[in-house]
């Protein structure tokens, strides 16, 4: 999905913005630059160290003369915009658009273009009405208007989240060890039977369902060798204190 999202900036003028942008893609999955009649060098000093090690991204970017060029093949065009217009254009939130992209994206001809305007006087008209959409991040009334690597962050990040709600993210257990056996876990589980006998909390004549409770807690909790290791410690230092090895 995120390889289908183009990011396209109209007219930019400060090699550092194109730079900041390249590594707010990189830092969410995005690759695909596309910059439209740039108002200055794209490869400086400035560019490629605010892009800190997303530089590559400036160097695959495409350049072209006009934003009809730059969305050809693409099948949804979204331009991002704090200001609002006399003529109102389809608008969306940063969310709503996100809840858009993975069925936008689905189709493997499908591209999508994510479309920004200049840092003094954003997209003309006629460049957003050349957009399916109008995406405004929801900012200050007072002071709406984000600077344009910090824009295209906040959708990069949208794009990243829709992509990684698709994504099986159950996260996998933490284990730096392997899990212990059946046969190591009954072991562990029949010294801590004698182990609570011994201490006196557990009376196997009134069971009152505690080994099977014990046994479902260990056995959801998953242990690790090592875990089982200082487990199995902690009942050998009780029988011991105990005075009851
Ligand atoms: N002064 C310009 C704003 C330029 S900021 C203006 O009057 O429009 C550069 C670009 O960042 C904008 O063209 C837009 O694409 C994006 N941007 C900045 N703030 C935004 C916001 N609140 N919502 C959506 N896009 C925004």
């Amino acid at each position: 999905m995120l390889e289908r999202i183009r990011i396209v900036l109209i007219g930019t003028s400060h090699p550092g913005n194109i730079g900041g942008v390249a590594r707010a893609m990189h830092n969410m999955g995005l690759a695909d630059l596309a910059l439209v009649a740039p108002r200055c060098e794209v490869i400086t000093q400035d560019s490629i160290s605010r892009a800190s090690g997303a530089d590559h991204l400036l160097h695959q970017a495409s350049v072209y003369a006009t934003l009809e060029e730059a969305v050809s093949d693409c099948t949804l065009a979204v331009g991002a915009s704090a200001r609002s217009r006399t003529l109102p254009w389809p608008m969306l939130t940063p969310r709503e658009l996100a809840d858009r992209l993975p069925s936008e994206c689905q189709a493997a001809a499908s591209r999508v273009a994510l479309v920004f305007g200049r840092e003094d006087s954003g997209l003309t008209n006629a460049e957003l009405q050349r957009c399916h959409a109008h995406v405004h991040i929801p900012t200050n009334a007072d002071f709406s208007s984000l600077n344009l690597a910090a824009a295209v962050q906040v959708l990069a990040y949208e794009c990243r989240m829709a992509w990684l709600s698709q994504q099986d993210v159950t996260p996998a257990p933490v284990a730096d060890d392997e899990l212990v056996t059946h046969e190591e876990l009954e072991r562990y589980f029949e010294h801590l039977e004698r182990t609570l006998i011994a201490i006196e909390f557990h009376d196997p004549s009134q069971p009152r369902q505690l080994m099977a409770r014990l046994r479902r807690l260990y056995l959801r909790a998953r242990p690790e060798k090592m875990e089982m290791n200082i487990l199995r410690g902690i009942l050998s230092a009780t029988e011991k204190a105990a005075g009851k090895p």
